[in-house]
């Protein structure tokens, strides 16, 4: 199937990004141009740029790119509700038949949408962009990237090695992901869920052109729970599986220590004996109950049913 057709639609979610956009804007339109006179994609493709409640200038400078230019879109969210919300608030009220979502920073190389295009002729519903190298990264990042998806997989959540957020969708597996309507977003670990028939698109990722990384090591933090508390109960039941083995451990030391009793006249009195198990077992109820109150809060955060996103205005 040609894709000459269809429309592409790219979304770029957008969060104190002035510094980056104007040549995010100016490569992005340079290549619809190209992949249109190619005939890889319809003349109605459009660009639309996710304002995630930015503080600085970046609506001003998408407003000013979509009245210069018809095929750019803006939406503007009425609040920073984070890099996941602004991509499914594009995601599912942009029209078009191919959807590519990818960062503001050009950290992802453009060029790649040609090769997902390419896949997608060969008849991908979903076509990932995965990095093949780390260099452009902190030692500090990759590490800590490389130890997380590891970390995934051990808890069984299906994700794409070195893949983000840069990635194709086609009109069919969009309409399933609108049909998950949970608030604790991680779309990393929900478009695998999708199913249909994948492909992968290798690129080199580089710096951030311009401004800083939108990412501090909170937010990291915070998407990587996400990740796993969304989509494993395993910790819960590895919290199971420690109790067990620990009260087991505590009833040996208690047989133990009656057969000292009875056969060679009782033990020594000890100080740690009593006190250590104390505060050890404490320590480990304690975090049994919290990672426990976390999946609670969740459930929580779930039923209520927020909106993930709203939308002030669209240009
Ligand atoms: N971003 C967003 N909302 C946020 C944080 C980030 O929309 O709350 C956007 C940001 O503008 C960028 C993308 O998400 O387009 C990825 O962020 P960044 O490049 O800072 O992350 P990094 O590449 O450092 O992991
Ligand atoms: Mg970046």
């Amino acid at each position: 199937m040609g894709t000459a057709a269809m429309q592409l639609a790219v979304i770029v979610p957008c969060y104190n990004e002035q510094e980056a956009l104007p040549l995010t804007i100016a490569r992005l339109t340079e290549l619809k141009s190209r992949l249109v006179r190619d005939g890889a994609i319809g003349e109605a493709s459009t660009i639309t740029f996710v304002d995630d409640g930015s503080t600085d200038r970046t609506w001003s400078v998408i407003e000013s790119a979509a009245a210069a230019d018809a095929s750019i879109h803006g939406i503007k969210l009425s609040r920073n509700s984070g890099h996941q919300n602004a991509l499914i608030a594009g995601l599912l009220t942009v029209p078009g038949d191919l959807l590519v979502s990818v960062d503001a920073d050009l950290q992802d190389d453009l060029e790649a949408i040609g090769a997902m295009l390419a896949k997608c002729r060969e008849g991908a519903e979903i076509v990932y962009g995965v990095r093949n190298d780390r260099g452009s990264d902190t030692a500090f990042k990759r590490v800590t990237a490389e130890a997380y998806y590891r970390l995934m997989r051990l808890f069984g959540v299906d994700l794409v090695f070195n893949h983000a957020d840069y990635r194709l969708m086609t009109r069919t597996a969009i309409g399933a992901l609108e049909q998950y309507g949970e608030v604790n977003l991680f779309l990393r670990g929900i478009v695998p869920q999708l199913g249909f028939k994948t492909a992968s698109v290798h690129y080199a990722r580089t710096e951030r052109v311009a401004g800083e990384s939108k990412y501090p090591l909170r937010k990291m933090l915070a998407l990587a729970w996400e990740g796993l508390s969304s989509f494993s109960p395993s910790p819960l039941r590895w919290i199971t599986a420690i109790g067990l083995a620990i009260s087991l451990l505590s009833f040996l030391i208690g047989c133990w220590a009656l057969a000292a009793t009875i056969f060679f006249g009782g033990t020594v009195p000890g100080w740690a004996s009593t006190v250590v198990p104390i505060y050890f077992l404490g320590g480990i109820q304690m975090l049994s109950l919290g990672i426990i109150g976390e999946y609670i809060s969740k459930t929580y955060l779930e039923t209520k049913r927020r909106p993930r996103y709203v939308i002030e205005k669209k240009v």
